[in-house]
């Protein structure tokens, strides 16, 4: 596609204006769901497919910041997101051994901004569903071609059916196909960080907290949510060490056999391979968040390092002001209301993109002596200080 992006696009039919527009969402995970939600309480009547047949009862434990949950909100699903989901009271910082070296309450932010909760991710997919109309998905369904031409975006889809839309909104993931027919190869930025989730039984810690233990380039965090607990441990390696399902168990008791307090009994629980998420820690970071048509939303374009815990947010955040600038422009205009678009959330994703990087950096210190004066600024760190951290994350206007 070799259009310019500043100028309008031309068309070869009627222009359609906000709500009319034909639009196509590809993608039903947070992002997908969340702008599909929206723009139906706007009036459009969006198509979104989805690759997988069911939404089933893959994924862990997420985290809605109550700037995701403003979101939330807005679409009548807060209510539901207390009652399914589980709001942090604490953070506690250990060492490997399993010592407390701080132990932090939230109690200013969630008295400024709300509680931050926790999630089993099919629950949020549920909830999310509940202010989509069932009758504009379409599962188990993908796209094969995109061809943006000026009658639309000519669509051929998986099931062989084809459709013309006057914009297509990518919501597919960190390794978006969409991105993928538009942009090309775009390369993910490894961190240097690989790590492994699962679930292991809840009564091994009673707190509603989060948990986090820090080693030499070693991270085991434990969250739970509504009767369960989900853990995920990382380490640093190169990308492309890779995970094999048969050594999978042993590769984790290995990497964490030094770790202490409730970490043994956690490894020695350990026991079905298959139910063990591996892969690496990659975040995305893009010029351009559109081309002609066609636009980004979420992980497809601003994946987030999961230790941050934000890539929910920021996919709902993202949905939420690509929802608005879609009801205030028309199908010749988009490429101005993508440029409003983007403009309004850069600023701010790549604020909490580059302090996860920061983050990941200080928890995975290797050295011994680097750790040990981590561990010791974690020590002299208040809850104030937690506090101003986070009012940073979260002040910012949408
Ligand atoms: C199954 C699953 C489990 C996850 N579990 C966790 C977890 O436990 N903890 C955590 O922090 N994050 C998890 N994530 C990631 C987290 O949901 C995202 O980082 C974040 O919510 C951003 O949302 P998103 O909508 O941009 O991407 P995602 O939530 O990844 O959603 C992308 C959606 O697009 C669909 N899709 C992909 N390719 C195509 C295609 N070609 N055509 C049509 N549809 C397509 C996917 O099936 C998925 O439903 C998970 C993601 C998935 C897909």
């Amino acid at each position: 596609m070799s259009r310019n992006d500043n100028t309008p696009l031309r068309s070869s039919g009627r222009i359609h204006y906000g709500p009319d527009m034909r639009t196509l969402i590809v993608g039903g995970g947070i992002a997908g769901l969340t702008l599909c939600g929206l723009l139906q309480q706007r009036g459009f009547e969006p198509t979104l497919v989805e690759r997988a047949p069911k939404f089933g009862d893959v994924g862990y434990v997420i985290v809605v910041w109550p700037s995701g949950s403003r979101i939330l909100k807005g679409l009548g699903l807060y209510e539901r997101l207390r009652e399914q989901g589980c709001a942090f009271t604490d953070y506690n910082i250990s060492n490997y051994k399993g010592k407390v070296i701080n132990s932090y309450t939230i109690d200013s932010v969630v008295e400024k901004y709300g509680p931050i909760i926790s999630i089993y991710r099919p629950d949020l997919i549920d909830i999310l569903m509940g202010a989509v109309r069932g009758d504009s998905i379409r599962m188990n369904t993908t796209v094969v071609s995109l061809a943006d031409t000026d009658n639309g975006v000519e669509t051929v889809f998986s099931d062989g059916s084809t459709g013309t839309y006057d914009l297509v909104i990518g919501c597919d993931g960190i390794r978006s196909k969409v991105r993928k027919d538009i942009f090309g190869d775009v390369p993910l930025r490894y961190s240097g960080m690989s790590g492994w989730g699962f679930w292991v039984n809840p009564d091994i810690c009673s707190s509603e907290g989060i948990i986090e233990y820090w080693g030499k380039g070693k991270f085991l965090g434990m969250w739970p949510t509504r009767g369960r607990l989900a853990v995920f441990t990382s380490v640093r390696r190169k990308s492309g060490v890779g995970d094999s399902v048969d050594t999978r168990i042993e590769s984790i008791r290995q990497n964490f056999a030094e770790f202490g307090g409730v970490v043994p009994e956690i490894l020695s629980g350990l026991d079905d391979p298959r139910d063990i998420y591996y892969d690496e820690y990659n975040d995305l970071k893009m010029d351009r968040w559109s081309h002609g048509r066609v636009v980004l939303v979420g992980d497809s374009v601003h994946a987030i390092l999961p230790n941050a815990g934000a890539g929910v947010s920021m996919a709902m955040e993202s949905a939420a002001v690509l929802a608005e600038e879609l009801c205030r422009t028309d199908s010749v205009n988009l490429p101005h209301a993508f440029r409003q678009y983007q403009s309004r959330r850069k600023g701010r994703v790549n604020k909490v993109q580059n302090q996860s990087r920061i983050m990941g950096k200080f928890i995975y210190t290797e050295s011994g002596i680097l750790s040990s004066i981590r561990d010791y600024l974690v020590r002299a760190y208040s809850s104030r200080q937690l506090f101003r951290y986070w009012d940073n994350m979260l002040k910012d206007p949408l």
